[in-house]
């Protein structure tokens, strides 16, 4: 799917304002009747999906921050209800889809049959060595989940529901109802059993009737090498359980990776800085470099400069998808010595001279301070 901001034709900082009135041009522009283009009512599923995301402040933030990902759990439910309630737009939506929700999710349900769980989303917290080379990770959660004691029928006593004697069993109501696009007959969930077909007379005392109680549930989630802050992972039927017995929804995991005190990630690779002298930079040295599968040993040439990089290949973060690892690259910072004994002081002094380099002369106090245009 393209991107929400261009599929309403907005920009990136369009105000709660502008987005409505994007997405009612839109899918006035879409309407079946000014637009003969076969793909339209599936562009105006497009257009109601960016919308159903832009003009919630959560799911809007979510999404610049990770894209559709960060909002692929959240679609259907009741939201929908909201977008489509101003008016003359509930009809519109009708003309499309008959009444029903087209983007599945938490509305979801068959022509019999009780609903499916709505999807969920949970944030999970990772070391940094946890999401370059795997792990499990607990993830706790209080969800709904099916209820032991009627097995999700929501009928008690040892009783089972009964079919509802408004829709005979069918789930549906038909409504004959005014609209822009004249008479128009529509048919939606029946009122009595909420689109269940069956109603429960003796209601299980655990559940109330529902099927499901809400519980703290922890699950041990894989976690696969190579994932990064956004990253996310679907754990499909592992969400909700429906009302009544209905399947659950999916569990989606959004990954939060700690930061490293020594290492970033830039792409698949790792930097780092390795610190040295100005003597070890121009005579050369071998210093430790710790990486994250056990110590290396770095050896610096005479005359290195500072900035340069070395890579040690195959050191780097595991791809997530294809082989092999990125590499690890150690940047030489050369750092300047700040605080100089006298001793020390005179030895650069001799190299300065020796090499016809012009430095300031020592400081003797307040009134030898070098006045400069710089700061
Ligand atoms: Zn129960």
């Amino acid at each position: 799917m393209s991107d929400f901001y261009e599929l309403l034709g907005i920009s990136r900082n369009a105000s709660a304002e502008e987005v409505k009135r994007a997405y009612r041009q839109k899918a006035r522009e879409l309407h079946p009747d000014t637009n003969p283009d076969p793909r339209a009512g599936e562009r105006f599923k497009e257009v109601a999906r960016a919308y159903e995301v832009l003009s919630d402040d959560d799911q809007r933030a979510r999404y610049d921050r990770f894209g559709e990902a960060g909002v692929a759990g959240a679609a259907g439910g009741p939201r929908m209800d909201d977008v489509f309630s101003g008016g003359g737009l509930n009809d519109l939506f009708d003309a499309f889809f008959g009444g029903q929700n087209p983007f599945g999710g938490g509305g979801r349900r068959g022509p019999s049959g009780p609903p499916r769980g709505q999807d969920m989303e949970v944030v999970a917290d990772l070391e940094f060595e946890q999401a370059i080379f795997g792990a499990t990770v607990p993830v706790t959660l209080r969800l709904p989940q099916r209820c032991a004691d009627c097995a999700g029928s929501g009928a008690g006593g040892g009783t089972e529901p009964v079919t509802c004697a408004d829709c005979h069993g069918s789930g549906q109501v038909q409504r004959v109802r005014q609209s822009l696009l004249g008479q128009m007959v529509t048919s939606g969930p029946c009122p009595r059993c909420g689109g269940l077909g069956q109603v429960v007379v003796t209601p299980c005392p655990t559940c109330r009737g529902e099927g499901r109680i809400t519980a703290e549930h922890t699950y041990q989630v894989d976690v696969p090498a190579g994932v990064d802050t956004g990253s996310t992972l679907r754990l499909s039927g592992r969400g909700p359980a429906g009302p009544r017995g209905g399947a659950a929804g999916d569990l989606y995991v959004h990954l939060r990776v700690a930061e490293h005190d020594r290492y970033w990630r830039d792409g698949n690779d790792l930097v780092t800085t390795v610190p040295i002298s100005i003597a070890q930079a121009a005579l050369g040295t071998t210093v430790a470099l710790p990486t994250l599968d056990g110590d290396e040993e770095l050896v610096v040439p005479a005359g290195t400069q500072p900035g340069r990089e070395f890579t040690l290949r195959n050191r780097g973060v595991p791809r997530l998808q294809g082989r092999g690892r990125g590499d690890l690259r150690a940047q030489l910072v050369v750092e300047v010595p700040t605080k100089l004994d006298d001793e020390e002081q005179a030895l650069l002094r001799q190299l300065a001279e020796r090499r016809g380099e012009q430095v300031n002369p020592p400081d003797k106090g307040l009134f030898s301070r070098i006045k400069s245009a710089f700061s």
